[in-house]
């Protein structure tokens, strides 16, 4: 099955990635999506959700650090973690490198992304038997409403907004995670590429403004995601996020304290960028 090609279906990105792949180790259809798993000469095993590209076992590495790095680190003493999506485990493998962490909830919408990454994609989904993870079945939008000042960190490691993903970008949501945050609280969220979603990234960075007073974006390049630019974005309860407050000690490929502080944009460019006076 060497040059079969398969043409990823991401609904608002205005180019199709098309990768050539060996084998469909996996296809089913759960009670909320489509889920694939294939395999690339190049990329090695992809995981697809309702056809997009998720992650892949070559350069999730990036994606996941950063996801985790940059508000861990921003963060004077993470204790309490949730993530929110994430079934593939790539974002709790990086959190549970913190020894600080005393307890990880993962709460994924959909159980069979999880049940399928550990089958298929190892070297993700290790960290699910660390006792420090607690794992829910959930819609993260209605867990984080029964909480009040109960995690230091909030992660968003979802979908593209769309479906039932779509009300974890919205100002009401950002209310709750605010409400759910310890006083020193951090939420980051992947807010899609900077050039191809561009008006989902200003959309989101102006909720986040009506609801934290600390609000900033972060990039981090991707080779599997369209637009490979990929943003990240931060509300903050107290402090500022651009540098990291804690020596890195942790393990990782790429993030560093000074690869934390690059990701930032500079701030004349961010604000035009999200103001709209900037256009690509
Ligand atoms: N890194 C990936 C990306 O951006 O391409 C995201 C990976 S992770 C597999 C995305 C997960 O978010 C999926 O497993 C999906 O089930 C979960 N998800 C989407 N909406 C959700 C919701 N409302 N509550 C909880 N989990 C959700």
């Amino acid at each position: 099955m060497m040059d079969t090609l398969f043409m990823e279906r991401d609904p608002y990105a205005p180019i199709r990635h098309c990768y050539p792949i060996s084998n469909v180790l996996y296809h089913g259809k759960s009670e909320y999506q489509d889920i694939m798993v294939v395999e690339s000469p190049h990329f090695g095993r992809i995981l697809v959700l309702d056809g997009v590209a998720q992650c892949d076992e070559k350069y999730e590495f990036i994606y996941h650090e950063f996801m985790a790095h940059v508000p861990l680190h921003a963060h004077p003493n993470p204790e309490d973690v949730l993530i929110i999506g994430g079934g593939d485990g790539g974002v709790l493998r990086e959190v549970l490198k913190h020894p600080e962490v005393k307890r990880a909830v993962l709460v994924d919408i959909d159980k069979e992304v999880i049940e399928v990454s550990k089958r298929f994609l190892p070297t993700m989904a290790v960290a699910f038997e660390d006792p420090r993870v607690i794992v829910l079945n959930e819609d993260g939008y209605k867990y984080v409403q029964d909480y009040e000042g109960e995690f230091d960190v909030i992660i968003v490691d979802s979908t593209d907004p769309v479906g039932f993903a779509h009300v974890l970008t919205t100002e009401e949501f950002f209310r709750h995670v605010y409400r759910a945050l310890k006083e020193e609280g951090i939420y980051v969220g992947q807010t899609e590429s900077i050039h191809y979603h561009l008006e989902i990234v200003r959309r989101i960075q102006r909720s986040l403004k009506k609801v934290f007073p600390v609000v900033d974006l972060y990039t981090a390049v991707i080779p599997g995601y369209a637009g490979y630019w990929w943003t990240m974005s931060v509300g903050s309860k107290k402090r500022p996020v651009r540098e990291p407050l804690r020596e890195v000690k942790v393990q990782t490929k790429l993030y560093s304290a000074d690869m934390h502080r690059h990701a930032f944009l500079p701030v004349s460019f961010y604000e035009k960028l999200v103001s709209g006076e900037y256009v690509f």
